[in-house]
């Protein structure tokens, strides 16, 4: 996608020359003159990210922001402020009421286009993560159902400033211990984060715990690609990868915007532009704190919602929904290694006379309980199921007879040897477990050509078989194992 950029500036010849310079580089460009009718105009180009003038006919670049915190839809634009003079307290105001950076005229051409694209990814990643439904649910909402309120529960500006920033774990890598310790000694009276620091040639005991929210990266005068190296790395690493990290450039550097612009595209989320400034530097790292905790909590609420789609809420254990494709895939998976595997359906004997003597919650605990009876008795890679009400799914790669066989002797003992306690009842519960196994035929001749309907053919026959014994082991007494010979 193109993306579209709102400019807003009442100089006309300075939006001219930033639509020149933005055109070239195929964005969208509208443009504004002040903050009337400014509302509207936004809801209907919904802008990837605004350029505006620090001051305004109408108003500022704070009042543009104070405008668009309580518009839905709007509130996540980033704002990049424009300024004729480096007025550093100006700046600071700025960044600390939520603008997104604040650059000085003349706009290196090249720096600005890379903080339009790392700001642009940033809320790319927000709107993907929303996308996958990470957006705080109302409590109760079913995940997919949640739709109507994302708009509603949008996350404001990443930069949020009403949002408290919690002390985080701030790691600030130098090229030398003294730079690093000057550093650290300027922020510590005024910031309650815990700093840490590394140097360049030791960073690897930054990826060792506690794992740093914010990474301050110093790209040195006389070690500019190793400090670049270094961020391309952190940027990668899994225990980094979600940390934000912010450059330092050295400001005397006579490639300064250059450098700054490639941090930027390496991955960096921020740049010191005119180099080290405890206060801005304090500001900045609160910014990427809010954002961090918001972009956190979104993960972790896909994580929530995936986990929450795949499982049963009682027993934790999987569901149907998971199991099919799984055994679909470890079919397929069969015929490619030449091992057979097995499934087994287990299902708990006389459970609703269990229900009917002791109550539905009594019948919960047993469940549950039996849930984690089948887990500690299984392989860590066998795949466990919930797909009825007492009903189990087991599957076991790379099983054949006597493997199954044992396995299913394992589960029986584990639910039959010892009697289930439950609250509120002095006596343990006897329970027992039927289990039908069918083991696959061998995978050296798959039934037809298509991989993918071998896997699901033989997925359906094995279920088929798995029942057909099940039947035979409750008609023989339950509390015990039926094996099906593999299929002809
Ligand atoms: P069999 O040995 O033939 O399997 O007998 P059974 O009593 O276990 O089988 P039946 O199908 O007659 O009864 C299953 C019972 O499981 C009926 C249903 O109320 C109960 N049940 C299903 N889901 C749940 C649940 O989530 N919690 C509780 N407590 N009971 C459940
Ligand atoms: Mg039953
Ligand atoms: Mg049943």
């Amino acid at each position: 996608m193109q993306g579209t950029i709102v400019i807003i500036d009442a100089i006309s010849t300075n939006r001219i020359m930033l639509k020149v310079q933005l055109s070239s580089a195929w964005y969208h460009v509208v443009q504004a003159d002040g903050l009337m009718g400014l509302v509207d105009l936004l809801h209907r180009t919904r802008p990837d990210l605004i350029i505006t003038a620090m001051d305004l006919p109408d108003g500022t670049a704070l009042d543009l922001h104070a405008l668009l915190a309580g518009e839905p839809g709007l509130a996540a634009t980033p704002i990049i402020a424009i300024t004729p003079q480096n007025d550093h307290a100006a700046r600071l105001r700025a960044l600390a009421a939520g603008i997104d950076d604040v650059l000085v005229q003349p706009v290196d051409d090249m720096l600005l286009q890379a903080r339009i694209r790392s700001l642009i990814r940033t809320r790319s990643l927000i709107d993907d993560l929303r996308l996958q439904g990470g957006s705080p649910r109302a409590p109760g909402l079913a995940p997919g159902l949640a739709e109507a309120a994302a708009e509603f529960a949008m996350p404001a500006r990443a930069s949020d400033p009403v949002l408290p920033v919690k002390p985080g774990n701030v790691a600030i890598v130098t090229d030398d211990a003294v730079t690093s310790a000057v550093w650290r000694a300027r922020l510590k009276g005024l910031t309650a984060h815990h700093l840490q620091g590394h140097q360049f040639a030791n960073a690897q005991t930054l990826l060792e715990a506690p794992e740093p929210d914010v990474i301050v990266l110093e790209l040195p005068q006389s070690h500019e690609s190793a400090g670049l190296r270094l961020l391309a790395d952190l940027h990668a690493r899994g225990a980094t990868r979600h940390a934000a990290i912010i450059c330092v450039p050295n400001p005397a550097s006579p490639g300064s915007p250059a450098l700054a612009a490639e941090a930027l595209d390496r991955g960096a989320q921020d740049v010191l532009q005119n180099g080290f400034c405890a206060q801005e530097l304090i500001v900045r790292i609160d910014t990427q704190l809010r954002l961090k905790a918001r972009m956190d909590q979104m993960r972790s609420n896909v994580r929530d919602g995936l986990r929450a789609a795949l499982r049963d809420p009682m027993t934790g254990l999987f569901n149907r929904r998971y199991a099919m494709p799984w055994l679909s895939r470890t079919a397929r998976c069969s015929s490619d290694n030449g091992h057979s595997f097995a499934v087994m359906l287990a299902d708990l004997d006389h459970f609703k006379q269990i229900n009917d003597q002791f109550g539905h919650p009594a019948g919960d605990v047993v469940l549950i309980e039996t849930a984690r009876r089948l887990k500690a008795a299984s392989r860590g890679d066998d795949m466990i199921a919930r797909i009825g009400g007492e009903e189990f799914m087991i599957v076991l790669p790379m099983a054949g007879q006597n493997e199954a066989m044992l396995a299913a002797g394992r589960l029986c003992r584990a639910i039959n040897a010892t009697p289930f306690v439950v609250p509120g009842f002095s006596q343990p519960i006897t329970v027992t477990i039927s289990i039908g196994i069918a083991v696959s035929p061998p995978p050296a001749c798959p039934l037809d050509s298509s991989v993918g309907e071998f896997g699901d053919h033989i997925s359906d026959l094995l279920i088929t078989q798995a029942d057909r014994a099940l039947y035979q082991a409750k008609g023989a007494g339950r509390n015990q194992i039926t094996l099906v010979r593999p299929a002809a």
